[in-house]
């Protein structure tokens, strides 16, 4: 099971409370199904609970019995047979069944409560979610140029701007940001889903807080490397020039510690000299050499 189905499945089991939103439910799923028009009436669908619930609106308003068809691949398409009852469908949703193009009635989510589900509706029909293990992406997938542009205009009181593309002659509406996505997840209803969500960000942030200490601690070694190889040019530079041989024995002796060991920490350079000296002594001396390194 994907996220999406789990997200489907969870809005298929909310019973609206009110019959506006019951109204208002029935049409996202049927306007944004595969067909809405006269002559044909109809859904496409992978998931059975999606099925049952675009049989249960065509029901609520119309007295009609839709025909489901079960393809060998396992795709399940739903229909309205008879263009009268097709028809009585339109009619009753506020459409003649003779119009140009088929645009979105706001009649049909007259009241604030309706908006949540008749998202609902929509997502079923036509909506996809990514895992947000993987990536933040919540898209509508839309047949019609006009019913995207319709639709894209009720997110502005949302005060959300989906974006849109297309994709092979369908009209992409989509949300990139896990704040919106929240937001439509929970106006939508799907509480459990929301959280699933929530979960996971956090989970991400913690993390992200994890990768940084790894990182930094991989700048401090980089930071370690790119002295050792400051000290390593000078002390090489001070061999090509013949000043080596002049040095003081005791940095004599770093130097050469230092040339075979380019990876060792300062406290154990320290410690491996003929007389043990501290960090900072050994800091000191490299500072001198580097200092003498410097006038050739
Ligand atoms: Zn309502």
């Amino acid at each position: 099971m994907s996220f999406s189905s789990d997200v489907k499945k969870e809005l298929c089991a909310i019973e609206c409370e009110n019959d506006c939103c019951q109204r208002a439910e029935a049409y996202g799923i049927l306007y944004f199904g595969r067909s809405f028009s006269k002559d044909e009436i109809s859904i496409m669908t992978d998931y059975d609970f999606v099925a049952q619930k675009y049989k249960k609106a065509i029901k609520y308003l119309s007295q009609c019995e839709p025909e489901e068809i079960v393809s060998k691949s396992g795709k399940i398409t739903v229909s309205v047979n008879s263009k009268d009852e097709r028809i009585d469908i339109l009619n009753e949703l506020g459409y003649s069944g003779n119009e140009h193009t088929m645009r979105l009635l706001i009649t049909n989510i007259e009241d604030e409560c309706c908006f949540g589900a008749f998202l609902r509706g929509v997502f079923l029909a036509c909506g996809i979610i990514t895992d947000p293990k993987k990536e933040y992406h919540l898209e509508f997938d839309i047949a019609f140029k006009s019913k995207s542009r319709d639709f894209v205009e009720l997110f502005e009181d949302f005060e959300a701007s989906p974006k849109m593309s297309d994709r092979n002659g369908i009209n992409l509406i989509y949300f990139k940001d896990s704040y919106h996505i929240e937001n439509i997840l929970g106006v939508m209803g799907a509480h459990n889903s929301f959280l699933t969500l929530v979960n996971e960000k956090i989970f991400k942030d913690v993390r992200n807080k994890v990768n940084r200490k790894v990182n930094c601690d991989n700048a401090n070694i980089k930071k370690t490397c790119a002295a050792a190889a400051a000290q390593i040019n000078a002390i090489e530079k001070l061999m090509e020039s013949g000043k080596f041989e002049e040095l003081p024995p005791e940095l004599k002796e770093l130097a050469k510690l230092r040339l075979d060991n380019p990876e060792m920490a300062l406290s154990e350079l320290g410690a491996n000299l003929s007389t043990p000296i501290s960090r900072s002594g050994v800091n000191h001396r490299l500072k001198k050499i580097m200092d003498i390194a410097a006038k050739y």
